[in-house]
């Protein structure tokens, strides 16, 4: 290791809030599926930002549209009207089949200004009284950060010491339909939910949970939010990971991959009245729709479809799983996944996965452990057969350790 590297180490200790705990490498350079650090030694991502980096690293042509805006125009606020932001609205609209758009920043901020809307529209079109909305959400969620939203999430290390919160949410474990029946009332505004638990460990539901999710909405009219921020965009092998369960939900949320990894850019999208409820003056950010993210995120979603990376994944996905599931490990409880959304769950007597992915780190690849025994994979949507079978190789020689 460098003494440069160690510099790095050092100086983010002493001047940075330890809000995170990175694996020990310091990166300077990517490029599609692989990354290098200070050193000069290659890496394949296998976490891809959390999957904002889908399209690979500094895709070109995301480079170049953000180049060519940053040169032309960058930020007008929404004061005024700029040349990006309706050709936008347009293409996500066309894309994902929505009637409204709302451009934000970052996730969370997506996740607030939804829950804004629904609540906004719980009292001005379903006749809620004020005061009283109320938002169903499920266990083990992740949303984001911001205080409102932390503010649900069951984790004590997410919430923990943050307090006091806002009121207004009702806890439901993930994947049980009967529950959520159960935490309906008529002040019942929006059920809030990811297709996929993404930061939980990659926890899929039952099979037609959804079907019946979207039947309890509709019945007693209020609105299905699903957070597709990490699944969305071609992550789960189709734009939406909602298709894999042949449903619409009323507003999604989109962010990370919506600009490739360039610039935080997020949306909510609905396909009914309830972004028509905000008014001017109501809502609103600075930067949320300004002509660099907007012509970013275009690039962002013409490559993510003109080079059919959504089937990429699909394809390259199964072959990973398929793979994974062969690898046969003493250590290995579970292996699972949904297009390039894919986890391996370790026995906890396997040691904690953070052991192996510093192992992995040491064999060329990039991952990230989460909840203690488990480790995340999703490499952007572009990988190659080849890639894929490389990184077999090292997940089985490193699975096959022990490190308990
Ligand atoms: C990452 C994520 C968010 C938050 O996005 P930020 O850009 O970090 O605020 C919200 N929901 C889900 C499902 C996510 O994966």
């Amino acid at each position: 290791m460098s003494s440069s590297v160690i510099d790095y180490f050092a100086t983010e200790a002493r001047f940075g809030a330890h809000n995170y705990e990175p694996i020990g490498v310091v990166l300077s350079r990517g490029e599609g599926v692989w990354v290098w650090d200070t050193d000069g030694n290659r890496y394949l991502d296998c976490l891809s930002a959390y999957s904002a980096v889908s399209q690979g690293h500094c895709h070109p042509k995301i480079l170049a549209a953000m180049v060519e805006q940053a040169h032309r125009l960058t930020l007008t606020s929404r004061a005024f009207h700029n040349d990006q932001l309706a050709p936008f609205y347009e293409e996500i609209a066309a894309l994902t089949g929505s009637h409204k758009v709302l451009p934000m920043n970052s996730g969370a901020e997506a996740v607030e200004s939804a829950i804004k809307s629904v609540r906004k529209w719980g009292y001005e079109v379903k006749g809620v009284p004020d005061g009283q909305a109320e938002i169903i959400v499920c266990a083990d969620n992740f949303h984001g950060r911001t205080l409102g939203i932390v503010g649900f999430s069951t984790d004590p290390e997410t919430r923990g010491h943050f307090g006091p919160f806002a009121p207004g949410f009702r806890i439901i474990p993930f994947g049980d339909d009967a529950a959520l029946e159960q935490a309906i009332t008529p002040n019942t505004v929006a059920f809030l939910v990811e297709p996929i638990q993404g930061e939980a460990g990659v926890i899929i539901p039952p099979a037609g949970y959804f079907t019946r999710v979207r039947e309890l909405c509709t019945a007693n009219n209020f609105m299905l939010v699903l957070d597709e921020i990490q699944t969305g965009l071609g992550r789960t092998g189709k734009l939406l990971a909602e298709q894999h369960e042949g449903i619409e939900a009323d507003v999604t949320l989109l962010g990370k991959a919506l600009s490739g990894g360039f610039y935080p850019v997020s949306a909510v999208l609905s396909n009914n009245e309830v972004l028509g409820t905000l008014r001017p003056g109501q809502h609103g950010s600075t930067f949320g729709g300004n002509p660099l993210a907007c012509a970013v995120a275009r690039a962002a979603m013409r490559v993510l479809v003109e080079e059919g990376m959504i089937e990429n994944a699909a394809m390259q996905g199964a072959r990973l799983l398929e793979g994974l599931k062969d690898i046969r490990a003493n250590t290995v409880r579970d292996v699972r996944g949904r297009g390039l959304m894919l986890a391996v769950e370790l026995h906890p007597e396997a040691g904690r996965a953070r052991r192996y992915c510093e192992a992995l780190q040491g064999k060329g690849i990039l991952a990230k452990d989460t909840h203690g025994h488990t480790i995340r994979i999703a490499p952007p949507l572009v990988i190659t057969s080849d890639e894929v079978d490389w990184a077999l190789e090292q997940f089985a020689t490193t699975l096959t350790q022990d490190f308990s």
